[in-house]
């Protein structure tokens, strides 16, 4: 039996993630900071479904300790989902010191943090995937989010690297770059926003937490054995980088 770590499973993409990884077959660390009820409900339901012992486990990921008691708590984990990451909308001006270093804390430091934590046993073992969660903004950038673009930019450049660090010890590294989601990260921005995104998607209409959770499916398991380093785009066409 093989474990998948999810991180931010409690709800959003991460909760899809986690049932898909279910489903697949791993038993699942549905990772949570606040939503602890959310994270356990969804453990025991995936157990009632698949008989495997998923668990819910809490970290905040911008602080090194909690994330070591994760992975201590967690076992060894041959898959490790980088999903949780948090967003912001403001003017460049406006952004303070802490804003920024907020963003980079979650984004960038608490995937540097969950690699480090998981590779030993990846080591070991020469073999696993990790999955990077970015966003099409870290491909392209977006106005009044420059914060949440450097940092999901960041985790682009942070898979390419590592894909070729890794690659000698056979650890798969990728990324999954999703377009607009229907999630509770978007529910700031209004109906007219969300049906202006919707217009401007080639393919119309906004993605489902589980179409990211199908990409991630492919890249967690052995249908991808020969991919690594890649930036996989999950947005409908809304971005189509060169
Ligand atoms: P979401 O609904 O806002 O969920 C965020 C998840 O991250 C939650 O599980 C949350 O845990 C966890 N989290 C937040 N801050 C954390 C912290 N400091 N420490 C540990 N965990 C933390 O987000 P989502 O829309 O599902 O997005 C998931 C990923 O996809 C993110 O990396 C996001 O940037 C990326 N993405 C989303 C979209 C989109 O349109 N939704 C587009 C592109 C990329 P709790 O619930 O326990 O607080």
């Amino acid at each position: 039996m093989k474990t998948a770590l999810v991180t931010g499973g409690s709800r959003g993409i991460g909760a899809a993630i986690c049932r898909r990884l279910a489903r697949d077959g791993f038993r699942v660390v549905v990772h949570y900071n606040r939503n602890r009820e959310r994270a356990e409900t969804l453990a025991a339901e995936l157990c009632k479904a698949t008989g495997l012992p998923h668990i819910a486990l809490p970290a905040e990921l911008a602080g090194r300790a909690a994330v070591e008691e994760l992975f201590r708590l967690a076992g060894p984990v041959d898959v490790l989902v980088n999903n949780a990451g948090i967003a912001q909308q403001k003017l460049f001006t406006d952004v303070t010191e802490e804003d920024w270093r907020r963003v980079f804390a979650v984004d960038v430091d608490g995937v540097f943090r969950c690699c480090q934590c998981a590779l030993p046993h990846m080591i070991h073992e020469k073999a696993g995937s990790i999955v990077n969660i970015s966003s099409m903004w870290g491909q392209v950038g977006a106005s009044c989010e420059v914060a949440y673009s450097a940092a999901k930019a960041a985790v682009i450049g942070l898979t390419k690297a590592l894909a070729q660090e890794l690659g000698p010890s056979h650890i798969r590294v990728n990324c999954v770059c999703p377009g607009v989601i229907d999630t509770e990260m978007n529910a700031a921005l209004g109906a007219d926003t969300m049906d202006a995104l919707r217009e401007e998607t080639p393919l119309g209409r906004i993605g489902a937490p589980e179409d990211v959770a199908a990409a991630v499916s492919f890249l967690a398991g052995e249908e991808s054995s020969f991919v690594t380093g890649q930036i996989l785009g999950v947005n409908g066409g809304f971005v189509i980088p060169g």
